[in-house]
């Protein structure tokens, strides 16, 4: 099927399956052609929405993936195709299985010290011949500029960064001129799950499409964060009646 964008609030979404995107980078990667990845759930959506700053930050990534069954309907209710929803934190799954299996190189960026030194462990156990080019946790105020510095000299072949949204994009959006190569994802709280500190919702809730449920009722701080969900449908439904 033809690859072709999905438009909510003005963001283009990118409505391909995991696989060809996958492929996609992977010959990004052979070709060292710099890349940047957003993955955008119905929170993320909204906050671009608020935020003209933010919006023109993503606009400036290569793809974005609906990360969520929130996109996915809301693409649904504007009479749009979404072909797959693409979980941010499956795909840099996938990306380090490519990365092992070609033994490329990766840069982890963001996350709490402790938190970051768990990822590192796991890494090192699990993936054998992934070369890790380095890593920083995300609460250092000088860091953003050391690791700015350590990417250009290094020169990794993925760049993944787990500082929250907006502060992974706004780093990516600074760094992108100043290098020549590397696959740059904002990865959110993924750290936090790969390394084994925070939990992903059981498959089950998964496969029913209640993940979003599972986080907002597991953890206080997203709670309050969960009103963006009710917005994004609202602001959606504005959208379709003004079309
Ligand atoms: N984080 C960070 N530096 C900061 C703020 C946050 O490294 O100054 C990290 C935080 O420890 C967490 C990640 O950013 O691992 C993402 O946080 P959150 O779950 O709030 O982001 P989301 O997944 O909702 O984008």
């Amino acid at each position: 099927m033809e690859n072709k964008n999905v438009y909510i609030f003005k963001i283009p979404f990118l409505s391909i399956s995991k696989k060809e995107f996958l492929n996609l980078i992977t010959e990004r990667v052979r070709n060292d052609k710099k890349t940047y990845i957003v993955t955008a759930n119905a929170e993320i959506a909204i906050y671009a929405k608020d935020n003209s700053d933010y919006y023109n930050t993503i606009k400036k990534a290569d793809y974005i993936l609906p990360d969520g069954i929130g996109i996915v309907k809301g693409a649904k209710i504007l009479n749009q195709y979404v072909e797959e929803r693409i979980p941010g934190i499956e795909l840099m799954e996938n990306l380090l299985e490519i990365a092992d299996r070609n033994n490329q190189s990766v840069y982890f960026y963001g996350a709490k010290p402790e938190i970051i030194q768990d990822l590192i462990y796991k890494i090192k156990k699990d993936y054998n011949n992934i070369n890790i080019s380095g890593y920083s946790h995300g609460y250092n105020n000088d860091s953003d500029n050391e690791v700015t510095n350590e990417i250009i000299s290094l020169r990794p072949d993925y760049i993944f960064v787990a500082k929250g949204c907006p502060l992974q994009d706004e780093w990516i959006e600074k760094v992108l001129p100043k290098v020549d190569k590397g696959i740059f994802m904002g990865v959110g709280g993924s750290f936090d799950v790969l390394s084994g500190n925070v939990e992903r919702a059981p498959k089950i809730w998964r496969k029913l499409n209640l993940e979003w449920f599972y986080r907002i009722s597991t953890d206080s701080k997203r709670l309050k964060r969960s009103i963006a969900l009710p917005r994004f449908i609202i602001e959606v439904l504005k959208e379709k009646l003004l079309k």
